[in-house]
């Protein structure tokens, strides 16, 4: 079961993050399967490279090592998106070639606005919005604009079981592979990725279970073989929002830099995912020790102000 992190160095690694990524990396190392880390900066407005030596330097604080990765290499690399344009182009040709790749003029805004139903994430592209592309093609054109790149899903349901979540239904319509600006979309890069880094399960974030039926239709197109899937919930801080790096949440950087030890913070993770019952500092070897995938935590877990404590945050 080769597994994998593929974090976005958008920013320091909140525990929300270092929490998935320790169930991805005992997921694996309980298999006794190899554990890639991918780096995922295809975000170049977001994305900087201090970044990625700073979220290397927190999992290795935590005791989370790789055996494939940027820094050690291995048969399938790069493990950094930003190099990986080659893999992605060849891809795109495969989907362009079948015919299921057109032109959008249509910025997502619009696309929304247009959008007959409210629909999670991904709006929906639709016969009327098909209409007024055709309409804009030309005028756009003239206006030196260039398209996004979509591929073309006749509104169809895809369902899948979910090794954590159990099984999971969500409807598809046609989305974006490329960018407006040329850049590539995070469906189709960590697909190909996946898929050539033959990685078997992908452990993340439950934010991304709905993105996973976009990118089952994806396997199919390029002739890949799926991986099983295997979505987290999310940590919730004390306001009631989940974590994120926008928001400044608190990182492993910020904890290390007032002196928090690691064995405290891994405490909190196993506890937080129900892998242990006492909230108590644990070494990496003990957390091992503990891990079942079937103890784990199956709803969002609530950052209270006595794990603060527990965690020395002042
Ligand atoms: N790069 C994504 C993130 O940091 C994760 C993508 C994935 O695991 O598929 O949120």
């Amino acid at each position: 079961m080769r597994g994998r992190y593929a974090p976005s160095p958008t920013g320091y690694l909140h525990l929300g993050n270092v929490r998935t990524a320790l169930v991805a990396y005992l997921q694996a190392r309980q298999a006794g399967s190899s554990f890639v880390l991918r780096i995922e900066d295809l975000d170049s407005a977001r994305s900087r490279p201090d970044y990625i030596r700073a979220n290397m330097t927190e999992l290795q604080y935590l005791g989370i090592d790789w055996d494939e990765g940027p820094d050690v290499k291995g048969p399938y690399k790069p493990y950094i998106q930003s190099e990986r344009h080659d893999f992605y182009e060849e891809a795109l040709k495969t989907l362009v070639e079948s015919g299921q790749v057109f032109e959008c003029f249509l910025s997502r805004k619009e696309l929304r606005d247009l959008a007959s139903a409210p629909h999670g994430q991904m709006p929906i592209y639709g016969q009327a919005e098909r209409a007024l592309n055709e309409k804009l093609k030309a005028q756009k054109k003239l206006e030196g604009k260039t398209p996004s790149l979509r591929f073309r899903v006749e509104q169809v349901l895809v369902s899948f079981n979910d090794g954590f979540m159990g099984e999971q239904s969500f409807e598809v319509s046609d989305f974006i592979v490329r960018r407006a600006d040329g850049e590539w979309a995070y469906q189709l890069a960590v697909v190909v990725d996946d898929a050539l880094m033959k990685i078997e399960e992908v452990v993340r974030g439950e934010d991304l279970l709905e993105s996973t039926a976009a990118q089952l239709i994806l396997y199919k197109a390029l002739g890949y073989k799926a991986p099983t899937f295997f979505h987290v919930p999310l940590l919730i801080d004390e306001t009631g929002e989940r974590m994120s790096k926008r928001k400044g949440s608190l990182t492993v950087t910020a904890l290390r830099e007032v002196g928090v030890k690691a064995e405290r913070i891994l405490g909190f993770l196993a506890y937080s995912l129900d892998l242990h019952d006492k909230l108590e500092p644990l070494s990496m070897a003990e957390l091992k020790e503990l891990y079942q995938a079937d103890k784990l935590k199956k709803e969002a877990f609530k950052l209270e102000k006595h794990h603060l404590e527990f965690l020395g945050v002042p």
